[in-house]
């Protein structure tokens, strides 16, 4: 079903203590708000998941891992299975980020299953998609957004479809200050809207929540949701004060 959704990627940031600041911060901070049909996660790293669930049990705030292996278990060492999530009452999971593609070559074939493990642990993906500069510049942005979820998400069926949050994150503005405007936000929301609903039904286009991500800030975020098609954000470098995180929960509120 589709929601307003603002989500944080901590990455690899953050001492133990740290992350234990950060989480109550937030935790307290949108306690007093009324959040209605808006969700806020946050995504640490795998070894603060048991802190930080702690810590927001019975809070407004939910927990997901950035990864998820794209096997179901055995010798793969260093790895975090679905299974592990799940036993751990995690409910979402970030798959495909561009910094997974790109550093650990997660390929279109490894990024499906990964959602497929994830789908069978009930776990709800929040899949990364998002071109390249060089991709933009000739014109191929939509035709590489559309590839990648044709060879991931789009091969689910629509029960398990139904589940996925789509998250639009133009490669050249991650981490980079470099923000999609909101038109050409908007221009792809609206155009992964549309493939959604070739692929599958018109209804489920209109339940599936797509987000925007890359350098998004309390200076730009209202204008991009304000948009039909943006229902929220994947915040990376701002998600690590939570001032700065507030400051974006308050602009998905109020637009
Ligand atoms: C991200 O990594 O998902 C992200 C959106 O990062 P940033 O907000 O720092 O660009």
């Amino acid at each position: 079903m589709r929601k307003k959704i603002v989500a944080g990627n901590w990455k690899m940031n953050k001492t133990f203590e740290e992350a234990e600041d950060l989480v109550y911060e937030i935790a307290d901070g949108i306690e007093s708000m009324s959040l209605d049909d808006t969700e806020i996660i946050v995504c640490p790293p795998y070894v603060f998941l048991e802190l930080t669930s702690d810590a927001v049990n019975d809070k407004k705030l939910k927990i997901g891992a950035q990864n998820v292996h794209h096997e179901r278990s055995g010798s793969y060492t260093g790895e975090v299975s679905a299974a592990m999530l799940q036993s751990m009452d995690i409910k979402y999971v970030i798959v495909g980020h561009s910094e997974r593609r790109k550093y650990f070559h997660e390929s279109g074939e490894m990024l499906f299953q990964k959602v497929r493990i994830a789908r069978e642990h009930e776990l709800t993906p929040i899949f990364c998609c998002g071109e390249q500069l060089e991709d933009r510049k000739s014109g191929k942005h939509f035709d590489v957004v559309k590839a990648q979820l044709e060879e991931t998400v789009f091969r689910l069926d629509e029960e398990h479809f139904a589940r996925v949050i789509i998250a639009y994150e133009p490669v050249w503005a991650i981490g980079t200050g470099e923000t999609a405007s909101p038109e050409q936000a908007q221009e792809m929301h609206a155009c992964i809207r549309d493939l959604i609903g070739k692929a599958y039904t018109d209804q489920t286009a209109a339940d599936t929540t797509i987000l925007y991500g890359g350098s998004c800030n309390p200076g730009n975020a209202a204008s991009l949701f304000n948009n039909p098609d943006v229902d929220g954000g994947l915040i990376g470098g701002a998600s690590l004060k939570s001032a700065d995180f507030l400051e974006i929960i308050k602009h998905r509120l109020n637009t």
